[in-house]
């Protein structure tokens, strides 16, 4: 029997947004790990078989010592998307213009590095604005993948915020960041906006329970017990086939990175593990989901969607 059709992306967020978004100021001198990340990528999903969505960050694209790394993602067949230019999560809070700017800047520097022109995009930290769609179907893209529709978006921001070295103004700015409880109003599937010409993907929460089952999620429970973790993505997978829902899923750099691959980020939570124990039960998820769904690019999900439901802002 043909497996359901399903999404797998990646956000390619890079060592500096971390820092940044931390508000260590070694961000400036922009850190890289896409050296060791990219290559340790594509031979994961070239060995599984899979095709996905890369979200890359167009600061990175627009420097000359990615550019063949970035290329390589494209030509190993994978769909590149836009992840906007700073990976800045507060897109709600930039002028029309600035949004502009940041969106096409960010467009040109990832067709250049990559030479695929991306029609898909996902704002950092879920920022998402209606600006945002204005900005994206003048530019000619066809969905966007923002939304998270789960309640607990705003307790993840609690618990991110709790080791970081903010300042009130600076977390003012963040104070959107991993979205807004108005998200868990929102469908769980692909739908068409009614105000403009694009479709939007949601990153897939438990059907009915609305609580995220991205591999990050995963890998925290799985910290608490791997048990629990395993028990809570068979109640993801069961309440899918029961409604009918074909998940877009999202994976992040520190789901395969421990703090031996990268020390700078050791004040993140879950890097206390090694890579290669994060690696292998990352795997193990992606198994227990690749054995469910036939996973591929968020365009040719949104696609073989064809979703008729439309939803104003
Ligand atoms: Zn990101």
């Amino acid at each position: 029997m043909n497996k359901p059709l399903a999404s797998l992306s990646l956000d390619l967020d890079n060592a500096w947004s971390y820092l940044q978004i931390h508000g260590n100021e070694e961000w400036q001198s922009y850190p890289s790990y896409l050296d060791q990340l990219v290559p340790m990528f594509l031979d994961d999903m070239a060995a599984r078989n899979l095709k996905v969505t890369v979200f890359v960050v167009g600061k990175d694209a627009s420097l000359p010592q990615n550019r063949d790394l970035l290329r390589g993602i494209a030509e190993s067949g994978h769909e590149i998307g836009n992840h906007s230019f700073n990976h800045l999560p507060w897109l709600d809070r930039f002028t029309a213009a600035g949004l502009r700017a940041e969106l096409t800047e960010a467009h040109d520097a990832i067709g250049t590095a990559t030479g695929s022109s991306t029609v898909g995009f996902r704002g950092p930290g879920f920022s998402f604005s209606a600006e945002t769609l204005s900005v994206l179907a003048s530019l000619g893209y066809t969905y966007d993948a923002s939304t998270l529709p789960t309640f607990i978006g705003p307790l993840a921001r609690a618990y991110y915020f709790r080791s970081g070295d903010l300042s009130e103004e600076e977390r003012e700015l963040r104070s959107k960041l991993f979205g807004s409880f108005t998200d868990i109003r929102r469908p769980n599937t692909a739908y068409r906006w009614a105000t403009h010409d694009l479709m939007e993907l949601p990153v897939t929460t438990i059907p009915l329970i609305r609580t995220p089952f991205h591999l990050s999620y995963l890998l925290w429970l799985a910290g608490i017990s791997e048990k629990l973790a395993d028990l809570y993505l068979s109640v993801a997978l069961a309440a899918c086939r029961a409604t009918g829902t074909t998940p877009s899923v999202l994976i992040h750099p520190l789901d395969f990175f421990g703090g031996d691959d990268a020390p700078d980020l050791a004040f993140f939570p879950g890097m206390e593990h090694s890579g290669a124990e994060k690696r292998a039960i990352s795997g193990h998820f992606l198994d227990r989901l690749t054995d469910a769904f036939d996973f591929t690019t968020c365009r040719a999900h949104v696609e073989a969607s064809k979703p008729s439901r439309t939803v104003t802002l």
